[in-house]
């Protein structure tokens, strides 16, 4: 318990004077965090499960970072790793040169989206370099266009795109920007679709929906939609707390998007390749988008790689008049890497022999229903998800008006006991998301509900407490 008292503290710089912390900078960590308690060490991955340096077994609720669709020990992606290392471990795509693997996985990867026609892939290493790319492909598009000044771009608060310069700016959360100087100035943010924090008295979804996309067009005719170039959104908020779009939210927000010629960039790094039990978030909320971002499941994380696809649209702009614009002068020594590539061409054939965004769509109930039922306890103000992806948010009396203290840590406690209990759930502030892997079974579904209900459970306990003190 003592250690979950520390655990329970809200980040305070000023208790952590003269700590450390081990060698690493940690991504995403406090500073306090990585000294004051050590590092949780992962060793080993099985299945849905991965093992600390103890050799104590997590349920990995959140697929690494959402990300290892597969699980932790797919032999065939480690099999076709080591083919390709042992072939060509490297080859660059600069200067018309390139490799088989990144030529293939381009068809390939282009094949599996069929919203629309998607006509182009670009290779990066990570969701954010994907974001990045859509910048300054939008950018490059409507330079080639002869529109200089449409270079804005609206994303949407909450939303997470990523961590590079660019990346953070598009996203809408606070933290991302505070302490860094962002977001750059040609970033503009319009509302966070989540109907249970933000909608009016007596409105409905639909309802909330149109005001929504009427808020979006007032800023465009605000800005001047000659200014604006793109709207970039993810078709279920990940990270800023799992938020998936209200009733005719995207049917409404796109035609908003086409009626002033504005790109629509679906953020599919989390949604992509079955999560929502569709192949894509675009299947499931009918998303037409221009350009598309993908990473994490495309190698199931075996391998970095993420991708930009580009439709005709932006594409033949640049390919007609590659003459006149001269070179692509885009790109990074890792981008179509073999041996990510090889790695997400066998995990794209699995998922197509598993039929895996069916999998996803059958065994979702168990796991939505099953978490979905916690949702009277007092300290629970909403469970939200669809297919593979939950968030929980911890407030008081049910409303989103009655934050907990956040010196109370409820959130932290829960994802501590979540911990002691044997699972790792992912913590931001009250927030709690879960995105097990696609091939997690009904017998694993079941154990990680009874884990989150004894978790919940203490916390309830813990709740009761301090609000007696
Ligand atoms: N977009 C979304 C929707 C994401 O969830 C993430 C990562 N969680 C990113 C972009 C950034 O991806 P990466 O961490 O690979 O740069």
């Amino acid at each position: 318990e003592a250690s979950l008292q520390k655990e329970d503290s809200t980040t305070d710089l000023k208790d952590a004077k003269g700590f450390k912390g081990h060698d690493m900078l940690a991504p995403f960590t406090a500073g306090w965090q990585s000294s004051d308690l050590h590092p949780l060490v992962i060793e080993k991955s099985e299945g849905s499960y991965v093992y600390d340096s103890n050799g104590r077994k997590y349920l990995d609720s959140l697929a690494g970072l959402w990300c290892t669709a597969l699980g932790g020990n797919e032999p065939r992606l480690v099999a076709a790793a080591t083919a390709q290392l042992n072939t060509l471990p490297f080859y660059h795509s600069f200067w018309n040169r390139t490799t088989k693997p990144s030529l293939d996985l381009a068809k390939e990867l282009l094949e599996t989206f069929t919203a629309n026609k998607m006509a182009k892939a670009f290779f990066t290493n990570s969701g954010s370099e994907a974001n990045d790319t859509q910048v300054k492909l939008v950018w490059y598009y409507n330079n080639a266009l002869g529109r200089p000044d449409k270079k804005k771009f609206i994303a949407r608060a909450k939303s997470y795109h990523g961590s590079t310069l660019i990346a953070a700016s598009l996203s809408g959360l606070p933290a991302l920007h505070q302490k860094f100087d962002l977001p750059a100035p040609f970033v503009l943010h319009t509302d966070c679709p989540h109907y249970w924090r933000y909608h009016l008295p007596g409105e409905t979804e639909e309802e909330f929906s149109t005001r929504l996309a009427k808020n979006l067009e007032e800023l465009i005719l605000k800005e001047g939609p000659e200014t604006i170039a793109a709207f970039i959104a993810e078709p279920v908020m990940g990270a800023g707390g799992v938020i998936p779009p209200p009733a005719t939210y995207f049917d409404k927000i796109q035609a908003i998007v086409k009626k002033y010629d504005i790109l629509f960039i679906a953020d599919e790094v989390i949604c992509a390749f079955g999560r929502l039990g569709t192949m894509y978030g675009c299947d499931k909320y009918n998303i037409k988008p221009d350009l598309v971002s993908v990473a994490k499941a495309l190698s199931s994380a075996y391998m970095p790689i993420g991708a930009v696809l580009v439709s005709p649209k932006v594409s033949d702009v640049i390919y007609s008049q590659s003459n006149k614009l001269g070179t692509f002068s885009h790109g990074f020594t890792y981008s179509g890497h073999p041996v990510s590539c090889a790695v997400a061409i066998e995990a794209l054939k699995i998922y197509k022999e598993r039929n895996i965004a069916e999998k996803v769509s059958n065994i979702a109930p168990r796991f939505q229903d099953g978490i979905k039922a916690f949702s009277d306890s007092p300290i629970i103000g909403e469970i939200r998800g669809t297919g593979l992806i939950l968030g929980t948010e911890f407030t008081d009396n049910k409303s989103p008006n009655d934050p907990f203290p956040s010196e109370w840590g409820v959130g932290a406690y829960f994802g501590a006991r979540c911990e002691k209990h044997g699972m790792l759930v992912r913590v931001a502030g009250d927030n709690i998301m879960m995105s097990p892997p696609f091939i997690i079974t009904p017998e694993e579904v079941d154990q990680l509900i009874s884990i989150y209900g004894k978790a919940l459970k203490d916390t309830e306990e813990r709740v009761k407490e301090l609000k007696s003190k």
